[in-house]
């Protein structure tokens, strides 16, 4: 039986990650993987995939709805080919995972393919092309997560879909009915209003994006409003039915009343379970809570110490990039290091355009923390830079300790958020103050001088183009 110093089970952006930096500190490590391609939900039917029909689609909006603002002329009709754009997307999706394929035996990382299970808690069954048994000092969990359903909605998969179905459909659909306005049902919202579905968004909350802070949902909500989009929020889906090509959804509204939705497509997106099946964790001593994850405590250790769990399977945000920390956390914790991790610092994206990211504490949650707080906002139109471009929807905000003036939170909606807020996350690692930040250099001109406003409006309201 083959031996290891370290197993992976699961290979997405947590297992594949924890695997490279096992090897990089000199450990003998195995990747089990239960699919056929590497990269987990993230590259095969998640962040990659909505990504690339996100770019797609935005290419054809600016095509179709800016270009001609812009002096640009197309003689006749500019049409999308989806075969053509699904394609593109899986292309990405295959180079993307054919780079893990790489990265794998780049570092030596030897990968099973099947499905694993415990055997106890050294010992590891692998079912599928691979099929054996290995023997590990040390397991991480990595197994990820599903999408979730209602107990009352039966997904057939075709009409009635999830995001994996999503991402390949065959037709743009007439009428999208999207239950659930998080982050994936408002990214494959926008993809599939701009390809020139309707789409309806049907949200339990008063309001989409319903954790992030209450502005950045205010100002999203008014961009699908003005793509036609209807935002039901503060309804609750009662029933969702199949006929023939058509979707019923009957949801309740805040007054008791019952409206109903006629669809040919309804997207379930009301959030991801985290998924142990068949990993047989009981016969190793691992402990799965209530909510089915994998119990573990702050070092990422599980009921049975050997044993470590990270990612979309454990508590926390379901983010690659927070898997990725994880898996690094791990590999590291089990070398001796002694790493950490500041949660309150991972931020989160929505890639819809414009894109919302944020970093920190909300106002709601420095509020019911009775944490005292200056504000310092800055809107994207009041820039150079996008004007320039046209992409003049949004805004950035900072939150400062009233008293110290440290940066608390960032919050932010426009152009190009995804990277600014790399920026934010950066001064606040180091505990900058909201004057640090309005104290450096930002070149011109950029959408990131809206951080450095808004840092100045957070300091004695100086802002200097407002
Ligand atoms: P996963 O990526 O789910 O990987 C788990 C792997 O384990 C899978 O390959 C699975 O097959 C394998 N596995 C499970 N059980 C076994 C077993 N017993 N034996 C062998 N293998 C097993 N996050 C972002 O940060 N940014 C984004 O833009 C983003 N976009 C997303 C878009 C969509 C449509 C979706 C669905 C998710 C998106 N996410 C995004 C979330 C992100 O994909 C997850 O947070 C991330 O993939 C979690 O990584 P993981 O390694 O924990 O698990
Ligand atoms: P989510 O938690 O972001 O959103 C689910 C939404 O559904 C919530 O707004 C919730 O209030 C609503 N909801 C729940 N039950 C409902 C009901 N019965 N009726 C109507 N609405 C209901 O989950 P998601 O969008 O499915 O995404 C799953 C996970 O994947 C998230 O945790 C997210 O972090 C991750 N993801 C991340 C990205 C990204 O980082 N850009 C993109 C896609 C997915």
């Amino acid at each position: 039986m083959k031996s290891y110093d370290v197993a992976v089970i699961g290979s997405g952006p947590g297992g594949y990650v924890a695997a490279i930096r096992c090897a990089q500190l000199g450990m003998k490590t195995a990747l089990i993987e239960k699919y056929s391609t590497l990269g987990g939900t993230c590259l095969n039917v998640g962040c990659i995939p909505s990504k690339a029909l996100l770019s797609s689609s935005h290419h054809y909006e600016e095509a179709t709805k800016h270009f001609e603002e812009h002096g640009i002329e197309i003689p006749g009709d500019v049409k999308v080919n989806l075969e053509k754009m699904i394609a593109r997307k899986q292309a990405v999706v295959d180079q993307t995972t054919g780079g893990i394929d790489f990265l794998m035996k780049k570092n030596n990382i030897e990968v099973f393919e099947g499905l694993g299970s415990f055997i106890d808690a050294t010992h590891i069954k692998i079912d599928g092309k691979d099929a054996g048994e290995i023997e590990a000092k040390n397991i991480i969990i990595a197994t990820g997560s599903k999408p979730s359903n209602l107990p009352f909605i039966e997904l057939d998969k075709e009409r009635i879909i999830t995001s994996t179905e999503a991402l390949k459909l065959k037709e743009i659909p007439k009428h999208m009915i999207v239950i659930g306005g998080g982050v994936i049902g408002l990214e494959l919202g926008q993809v599939y209003y701009r390809l020139g579905a309707e789409v309806t968004v049907i949200e339990y909350m008063d309001r989409i994006l319903p954790t992030m802070d209450a502005g950045l949902s205010k100002e999203l909500n008014k961009v699908f409003k003005k793509a036609k989009c209807k935002m039901m929020m503060s309804h609750k889906v009662q029933s969702v039915e199949r006929k023939g090509d058509e979707v019923v959804v009957k949801a309740e509204n805040k007054k008791g009343e019952v409206v109903e939705f006629k669809g040919d497509y309804c997207l379930v997106s009301v959030g991801r379970r985290p998924y142990t099946d068949g990993l047989n964790a009981e016969a190793a001593g691992v402990k799965i809570n209530e909510r089915g994850q994998v119990e573990v405590n702050e070092h990422l250790q599980t009921s049975s110490s050997n044993i470590y769990a990270i990612g979309d399977v454990v508590r926390g945000a379901m983010l690659a990039h927070k898997a990725e920390e994880e898996g690094v956390f791990v590999a590291e914790t089990i070398a001796g290091q002694k790493p950490h991790i500041d949660y309150n610092l991972i931020p989160g994206v929505v890639y819809t355009w414009p894109e919302v990211a944020a970093v920190g504490k909300t106002e709601e949650e420095l509020k019911a923390e009775n944490i005292e707080y200056k504000v310092g906002q800055f809107p994207f139109r009041a820039l150079g830079r996008a004007r320039a471009s046209g992409d003049i929807d949004g805004f950035v905000k900072i939150l400062a300790d009233k008293s110290t003036d440290e940066v608390l939170g960032v919050h932010m909606i426009g152009a190009r958020c995804a990277d600014l807020i790399a920026e934010a996350v950066t001064a606040m690692e180091f505990r900058a103050s909201a004057e640090d930040i309005s104290r450096y250099s930002h070149a011109h001109p950029t959408f990131a001088e809206a951080i450095k406003e808004a840092a100045l409006a957070a300091t004695d309201n100086r802002a200097l183009h407002v």
